[in-house]
């Protein structure tokens, strides 16, 4: 292989012991201690030469017993790092430190690495411990080392098709609109260069039926078979749902996304299949193909710049959306063509994340939500609803009430229990449903949350791990959780069909001191949305038999916690961008939403502007 080759002949021959691919890396592996510890200036002067990922590894051979290297590295570590697990992966002549403080095995500089690596000869990789205990977290890891020896092969094969001297007939960049155009639901894009194929996200439509559901992928342009990646932005259903679906039919190339937005993943379409089978709904996939999403999972940092095809580079950077959340930078060939798809977006500042990235040094194609991008879509600010929101919840402390906050497991739930942390709120917050699970997951990736909370956990002050916070785990913590007063209750579901918030508003809603307060968006149909437009009469089933029952306590919405941004947002991002787009894609949105952007911005910043179908071609160049 041409790129080997190159690698090779840039070193001296008696050094190279051999060279292999994981992934878009090339690992140099060597039998010559002093090159090992010495080569770090000449892969710098590689890796911007070639523009690929180099590293320099020792044969294991020669590295240090693991014994020794585990005994070296306590000994090296700083105690407050909390070291809680150093395994090795001799076949690829790692050792992983699982700690508290990461950032105390690094050291300053980079100080304390360098010594692991100098001391034992391992190359150090540098994992966090969750601070809350994450089953989700702790299986994934676990299921990366017993699959270490097929990960290897894997990693090898996709560095093949990376580095493939591929030629095609293709001149053209194109891309396929699968799903979430002029509609909310089933995201997926297919973007064809001259000679790569990849997907980015491909969700489900939680609310569709039949093959509505899903993207359009029969159409005879969708060939499984030829794809390169799987690209995911972030973890909503709506963007990820599908994924399992086709590793559980036939796709076995890799899935690029975030460290968080892979748990979450796991979290999220697990708990989907639960749903589906206690409603008796078969699910649109199995366990097996979540399981084999995450073995051919590829996570990448946010900046991190990799290779996805043999003329395709990706980078992630944050989208201020959810944990994880990526905007998706492609860059095609050499500066042929470059796509920034946005996904869902923030773009004001919000308790978990900074804004959405700005700097883009070039793009032509920008693909951008249209949730609410209608002329008229303007949310309050964010400290209107923060107050209104602290209100609500200290009158119910007052009436020494419980206020009930219905809400989705991942995202407004940290969002709300980040405010009240800020506020000092000093009454018992009871979590349900899935809300634990995810809160453990935000904690264990503070570089994953804005500057400032970052900055908090480092110091020890996770906002996440305030006492207040307490899990029903059970129906008995349930229970306990009515009997609390004041307090406040997060429960699923987000809309109120079904979960445990059924049960907690069947034994508060009778009380007047209570309060239901609405921190999302209701869908139609939805039985918040009924709440929300003044039902009073609420069906429980109880015991096999449904009784009506009359609403008694305050019901509030507060309006601009959402996690999208509003057309002002909208608008001021695009403007804020370092490179202004050529060509601008709206998607995500309902009722014409899409098309009122589209001409909007084309109004504002007179460039080409689409609102395409699904099922729509369009040529990039
Ligand atoms: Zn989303």
């Amino acid at each position: 292989m041409e790129i080997v080759d190159k690698v090779k002949d840039s070193f001296p021959k008696d050094v190279i012991d051999r060279v292999e691919l994981e992934g878009c890396e090339i690992v140099v592996y060597t039998k010559d201690k002093i090159f090992f510890l010495d080569a770090n200036e000449q892969v710098k002067e590689l890796v911007s030469e070639l523009k690929k990922r180099i590293e320099v590894r020792l044969d294991n051979s020669m590295c240090d017993s693991p014994e020794s290297a585990k005994e070296k590295i306590t000994a090296i570590v700083p105690q407050e790092a909390l070291i809680k697990d150093i395994r090795f992966e001799p076949e690829r002549s790692l050792v992983i430190v699982t700690a508290g403080k990461p950032g105390l095995v690094i050291g300053r500089g980079g100080e304390t690495f360098r010594k692991i690596k100098e001391d034992t000869l391992w190359v150090p990789k540098i994992e966090r411990s969750p601070e809350i205990t994450s089953n989700i977290v702790k299986s994934i890891r676990q299921l990366m080392t017993e699959e270490v020896k097929w990960r290897i092969k894997f990693l090898k094969q996709v560095g093949k098709n990376i580095f493939s001297e591929k030629t095609t007939n293709r001149d053209w960049v194109r891309v396929f609109c699968l799903g979430s155009f002029r509609e909310v639901g089933r995201s997926c894009i297919l973007v064809e260069t001259p000679k790569s194929k990849v997907l980015m996200d491909c969700g489900i439509n939680t609310g569709g039926s039949g093959s509505n559901m899903y993207p359009f992928i029969n159409a005879k342009e969708f060939d499984l078979s030829e794809l390169d990646a799987i690209i995911l932005s972030h973890a909503h259903m709506d963007h990820c749902g599908f994924i399992p679906y086709l590793y559980e039919y036939g796709y076995d190339g890799p899935l690029y996304c975030t460290t968080p937005t892979l748990d979450l993943v796991t979290m999220l379409t697990m708990d989907y299949i639960d749903v589906m089978q206690k409603n008796a709904t078969q699910p649109l996939f199995t366990a097996k193909g979540v399981k084999e999403a995450v073995k051919h999972a590829i996570t990448l940092d946010w900046n991190e710049v990799s290779d996805v095809g043999p003329d395709v580079r990706l980078t992630f950077q944050p989208s201020g959306h959810l944990l994880g959340s990526s905007l998706v930078h492609l860059h095609v060939g050499q500066g042929l063509h470059n796509i920034v798809y946005s996904a869902d977006l923030k773009f004001t500042r919000t308790r978990l994340f900074d804004p959405a990235f700005t700097n883009f040094q070039r793009i032509e194609t920008l693909f951008v939500e249209s949730t609410y991008g209608a002329q008229d879509d303007i949310m309050p600010s964010r400290m209107d609803a923060e107050e209104q929101l602290m209100k609500v919840i200290n009158q119910t402390v007052e009436r020494k009430g419980v206020a009930i906050i219905p809400s989705f497991a991942v995202g407004r739930a940290q969002e709300i229990m980040a405010i009240l942390d800020a506020h000092k709120f000093e009454y018992p917050v009871f979590l349900d449903g899935m809300i634990w699970d995810a809160t453990a997951i935000h904690a264990t990736y503070p570089e994953y949350l804005s500057n400032l909370m970052e900055r908090k956990i480092l110091q020890g002050e996770n906002p996440f791990t305030n006492p207040i916070f307490k899990r029903i785990g059970s129906q008995a913590d349930r229970e306990k959780s009515w009997v609390e007063k004041p307090a406040v209750i997060i429960s699923t579901s987000g809309m109120m069909e079904g979960g445990p918030i059924m049960s907690h508003l069947q034994n508060l809603g009778e009380d007047k001191k209570n309060s239901l307060i609405f921190v999302g968006y209701q869908g139609e149909g939805t039985m918040g949305r009924r709440i929300q437009r003044g039902w009073k009469e609420v069906p429980i089933n109880a015991n096999g038999k449904t009784n009506a029952m009359k609403l008694e306590l305050d019901v509030t919405t507060v309006g601009g916690l959402s996690g999208h941004a509003d057309v002002k947002e909208l608008i001021n991002y695009i403007n804020r961008l370092a490179s202004k787009p050529e060509r601008i894609i709206t998607n995500h949105g309902e009722n014409g939403k899409p098309l009122q952007l589209a001409s909007n911005l084309h109004r504002l910043f007179r460039i080409e502007t689409l609102a395409p179908k699904n099922l729509e071609t369009i040529r990039l160049r």
